[in-house]
C-alpha cells in the first residue's frame, strides 16, 4: 500500500536543513570554494525554542536573533543546548547592554552612535565583541544599513574603539526573487571589504561575509559569502504577532480578547 506520506514537524524541519545545506554544498563546488567556508545561521525570529532546539540538535550551531526581547526570552528556554548566537535586526542604543548579554556578535553595526554605545558598555564590562559592519548595499531608504559611499568614514571612527573586534560586513541585499538582481549588492560587499582591509581600516582576518538567504544562497557563495543567512525556508512561514496573537487567544478560549 502506498501511503502519501507526512512529515512530522521535527522531520520537516530537518528535511529542509538537508536541502539548504546540500544547495550550499552545490554552490560551493561549483564556485571552487571548500563548504567549510560558508556557515549556515538560522534566522529564528518569532521561532519557538522547541522549534530552533530540534535544528540545533540535528547539528545547526550558529542562530540569529533580530529583536533582544525574543533573544532574552529564548535565552533561558536553550540554555541547555550549544549554539553561537548572533544579534542580526536592527539595534537601538537602549538595548546595548541586554543584546551583549546574549550574543557572540552583532552582526548589523551600522552608524557611529552604535558603535560608541556599544564599546562604552563593553569597556564598562571589561570585555570584547566580534562586529560585523552592516551595509545597505541596495541604497533603498529606511533600510538599516551604512550606505556604501560612507562606510570608510564610519570605519575610521570606529578603528579606535578596541573593544569591537571588527570580523567583516553584512548586507540584506535588494528583495527580489531574481538572485541576478541581487548580485550586485553581494559585489558591493565583497568590494567594501577587500578594499577596507587594503586601506588598513580593518584587520586582515575581517573577511566575514554575512550575505545571502534562501532564494539567493548560491548568488551569495558565488560572490564570496561565509555565512547564509536562511529562515523561513528552514521553519515555515512566519507566524505573524497579529495571528500568533489570535492563535494565542483561541487556544486560551477567550474569544474577545
Ligand atoms: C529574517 C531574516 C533573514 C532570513 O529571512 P527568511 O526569509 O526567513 O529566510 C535573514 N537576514 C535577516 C537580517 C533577517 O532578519
Amino acid at each position: 500500500m502506498h501511503k502519501q506520506s507526512t512529515l512530522s514537524r521535527e522531520e520537516q524541519i530537518i528535511h529542509n536543513i538537508q536541502t539548504i545545506r546540500g544547495r550550499m554544498q552545490d554552490a560551493c563546488l561549483r564556485a571552487g570554494r571548500h563548504p567549510d567556508q560558508v556557515r549556515l545561521l538560522l534566522a529564528v525570529k518569532t521561532v519557538a525554542p522547541e522549534i530552533i532546539k530540534i535544528a540545533i540538535e540535528a547539528g545547526e550551531k550558529l542562530i540569529g536573533e533580530n529583536k533582544v526581547q525574543e533573544f532574552a526570552e529564548k535565552y533561558e528556554a536553550l540554555k541547555n543546548v550549544v549554539c553561537e548566537r548572533h544579534f542580526i535586526g536592527h539595534l537601538q542604543t537602549n538595548k546595548v547592554k541586554e543584546a551583549i548579554r546574549y550574543a557572540s556578535c552583532i552582526q548589523s553595526v551600522d552608524r557611529i552612535a552604535l558603535a560608541e554605545k556599544l564599546h562604552k558598555r563593553l569597556l564598562f564590562e571589561q570585555r570584547q565583541m566580534d562586529v560585523l559592519i552592516e551595509v545597505n548595499t541596495s541604497l533603498e531608504p529606511g533600510k538599516s544599513g551604512i550606505a556604501p559611499g560612507e562606510v570608510f568614514d564610519l570605519l575610521k571612527s570606529i578603528k579606535p574603539l578596541e573593544t569591537l573586534r571588527i570580523k567583516g560586513f553584512m548586507t540584506i541585499g535588494l528583495f527580489d526573487a531574481d538572485a541576478e538582481k541581487v548580485r550586485p549588492c553581494f559585489t558591493k560587499l565583497r568590494e567594501t571589504r577587500d578594499e577596507a582591509i587594503l586601506r588598513g581600516l580593518v584587520p586582515d582576518d575581517a573577511q566575514e561575509l554575512s550575505m545571502g538567504m534562501s532564494g539567493d544562497l548560491e548568488t551569495a557563495i558565488e560572490e564570496g559569502a561565509t555565512i547564509i543567512r536562511v529562515g523561513s525556508a528552514i521553519f515555515g512561514k512566519r507566524v505573524t504577532a497579529t495571528d500568533h496573537h489570535r492563535q494565542y487567544a483561541e487556544a486560551q478560549g477567550a474569544a474577545q480578547l
